[in-house]
């Protein structure tokens, strides 16, 4: 019999359903002598901010982690944080929100996850805040909304910026009317071609309801002018190119379906997956998880990814080394983190993207539940 093989993720049959749509698109860019700025930026920005909601203004910027920089960019230069200040972030959590934060010379505050969300514990948040403290960096991993009335009170205690890393959590919802991008002060997002909506290579975008931090944003992505050949920051080249924005225009219709889509196939691994040496991530009927990663732990990792491969699932691990163990975040290495460490040890990310049928993700779940020490 010829076993059947499951990828963990191939970009092309991503994008396949919407081929002729994205080449129509692409198209039209190239025909129009217009490559950067312009109508197709300005019209994505216009989708994705109603896509978020809640009153907010987008921007096209060139990246995700672009967009953090230049948030926190804006806020030094509105005078709102200045180097130095400190930022409470996650401890795990992906090495690009750190960046963000260590390259406007702001010092992170690592602070633990609760070990059921593996997000941001919110309740851990105020014992690390010192007269320094301006921002919490919250981060939507895996696609799960970390945002609660703790960060916020907490925030409004101390006078804090909410920052959402939304990289991985476009569409997720806090509450039925609220949604991630919408939720804190300023948000980033990602479409990186990986990312729940991509790209066709790197772009990203800001979202916030405070004008004067978009126009800002907007300011120091194009060099830190206001208007032409007029310079009030000294500022860097962080636009989102049309023809991306021409991509994303047609992909962004789809967010809800995509949502579906993947919450489909991690209703069948919470269903199916029944197995004593593996837990499952938190499940809830909430709007609160878009299920970027469906993310599994194990204390017996290599053999259960050397199991899984043998059978034909191709698995990944997000992230094997969190930030503070990088060797770029040296001065930090001396932090007790535990349930980071573990996280870190025991993660295993199953297959989730297009290339995974509903039927697919019942036969993973078997090979999972055949799984033996
Ligand atoms: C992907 C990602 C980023 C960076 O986005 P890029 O577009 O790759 O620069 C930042 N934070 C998180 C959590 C991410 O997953």
């Amino acid at each position: 019999m010829n076993k059947k093989h499951y990828k963990f993720l191939d970009l092309k049959d991503v994008n396949a359903p919407l081929s002729n749509e994205i080449n129509d698109a692409v198209s039209r860019v190239v025909n129009s002598g217009r490559y950067i700025g312009g109508p197709e930026v300005q019209n994505f920005e216009k989708i994705l901010a109603e896509t978020v909601g809640g009153g907010v203004e987008a921007t096209g910027v060139s990246n995700g982690l672009d967009a953090l920089r230049l948030i926190f960019r804006a806020y030094i230069e509105m005078g709102e944080m200045k180097p130095g200040d400190e930022v409470i972030v996650p401890a795990n959590t992906y090495i690009a929100s750190i960046l963000a934060v260590t390259d406007n010379g702001l010092k992170p505050v690592f602070v633990e996850p609760d070990i059921r969300t593996l997000n941001l514990d919110t309740s851990l948040i105020e014992k690390h805040i010192s007269p320094r403290t301006r921002a919490i960096l919250t981060v939507h991993l895996y696609g799960r909304t970390c945002y609660d009335s703790t960060m916020q009170q907490t925030a409004d205690k101390y006078g804090l910026k909410i920052v959402e890393d939304n990289a991985q959590a476009i569409g997720a919802g806090y509450s039925d009317r609220r949604q991630t991008g919408a939720l804190g002060n300023a948000a980033a997002f990602s479409f990186y071609p990986t990312k729940n909506i991509g790209a066709l290579g790197d772009a990203g975008a800001v979202t916030s309801r405070d004008s004067r931090l978009i126009s800002t944003v907007k300011a120091l992505a194009n060099y830190g002018s206001d208007y032409r050949y007029h310079n009030i920051y000294q500022g860097l080249n962080c636009r989102l190119d049309p023809i991306q924005a021409a991509v994303l225009s047609c992909k962004l219709p789809y967010l809800a379906d995509e949502c579906k889509r993947r919450t489909l196939l991690a209703s069948i691994y919470e269903k199916y997956i029944n197995n004593p040496l593996v837990s499952k991530p938190l499940y809830t009927a909430h709007n609160d998880m878009v299920w970027h990663q469906y993310v599994i732990m194990t204390p017996h990792r290599q053999d259960l990814r050397t199991y899984l491969l043998e059978n034909g699932v191709e698995t990944e691990v997000h992230y094997p080394t969190p930030p503070h163990r990088q060797p770029c975040m040296r001065e930090y290495s001396d932090l007790n983190l535990p349930v980071t460490d573990r996280i870190a040890r025991e993660v295993v990310s199953l297959p989730i993207s297009a290339c995974t049928s509903a039927d697919d993700a019942v036969e993973i779940a078997k090979i999972i539940n055949n799984f033996s020490k």
